[in-house]
């Protein structure tokens, strides 16, 4: 019983843990990463922003409490050579690795009648799909040595997608078939896949670039509010906590209870 009790207690204890969070260098990979830190891991900060990864650097070692300061790669997950390094980068560094946060994505406008839709829907799927399939490739030996866990960032629009997004919708539906599907073939080795569908969360380009996207969503959300990465950021550390060691293949809405309706999903998503 006292075991129980105690594993329950450091279940979010991540001393020592490995957390590689892809497109930590802003938004909501950021607001993982540093929560991430706070708890104790060494954590990968990475994106192609050279400059947002240092800024976000610094901030991940004031938090951390062993004052590390985090390993940072630049890199664009649409190359392969980049994520190949990027793996290799994090082995060299820290020798495990225990989480993997497939956060990175691209979430444009589009419709089929677009001119330019398919090299359109090229670079969501390249960018929001097809990294994660081989970043847990390349890391799935690792994670089975730590007993690990891939954490795939989708989408409430992977479920039920505004009439806008075409190529998102169906990027983040497949990220949560990719999920449940790896959780059964890397389950039997001890590894844990799970999806966590964000609805609206405020980072600073929604901000900027949709004003008033968010205010919308307000009135169609149970809980009055829009997310803040922060609340994406306990979920992931939830599904990557021991608190979280019989859940896998499943996905977890964070999304305040979101109840879309079809005008909302239009004012939302058109600019
Ligand atoms: P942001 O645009 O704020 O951040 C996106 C991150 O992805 C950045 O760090 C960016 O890094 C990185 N990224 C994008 N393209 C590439 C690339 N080719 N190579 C490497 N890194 C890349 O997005 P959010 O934080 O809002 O979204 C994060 C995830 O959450 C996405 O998967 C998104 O679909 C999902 N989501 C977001 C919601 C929201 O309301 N914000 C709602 C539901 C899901 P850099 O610019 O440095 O390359």
């Amino acid at each position: 019983m006292i075991d129980y009790l105690a594993s329950a207690q450091h279940g979010k204890n991540f001393t020592g843990k490995v957390v590689l969070v892809t497109g930590s260098s802003t938004g909501i990979g950021e607001g993982i990463a540093k929560l991430f830190a706070l708890l104790g891991a060494r954590v990968v900060v990475t994106g192609r922003n050279v400059s947002r990864i240092q800024s976000v650097a610094q901030d991940v070692q004031q938090l951390s409490p062993q004052k590390l300061m985090p390993l940072q790669v630049v890199a664009d997950l649409r190359v392969d050579a980049d994520i190949e390094r990027l793996v290799k980068t994090t082995i060299d560094a820290y020798g495990r690795l225990d989480v993997l946060v497939n956060n990175a994505g691209i979430y444009p406008v589009d419709t089929i009648r677009d001119d330019n839709f398919m090299s359109h829907c090229d670079d969501v799927f390249q960018t929001n799909l097809r990294p994660m399939v081989k970043l847990v490739n390349l890391a799935s030996p690792y994670l089975q040595k730590s007993k690990g866990n891939v954490i795939d960032i989708s989408s409430v629009a992977g479920i039920d997608p505004p009439a806008t997004q075409l190529a998102y919708g169906t990027s983040k539906a497949t990220v949560m078939q990719l999920s449940r599907v790896l959780a059964l073939e890397l389950g039997p080795l001890g590894i844990r896949v799970n999806t966590i569908n964000p609805g609206a969360v405020a980072v600073q380009h929604i901000v900027e670039e949709f004003a008033g996207a968010l205010d919308v969503v307000v009135p169609q959300t149970p809980l009055r509010r829009y997310a803040l990465p922060l609340d994406i950021a306990k979920a992931a550390v939830f599904l990557a906590s021991d608190d979280a060691a019989f859940i896998t293949g499943t996905n977890i809405l964070v999304d305040g209870g979101l109840e879309w309706n079809y005008p909302a999903k239009i004012q939302c998503y058109t600019r």
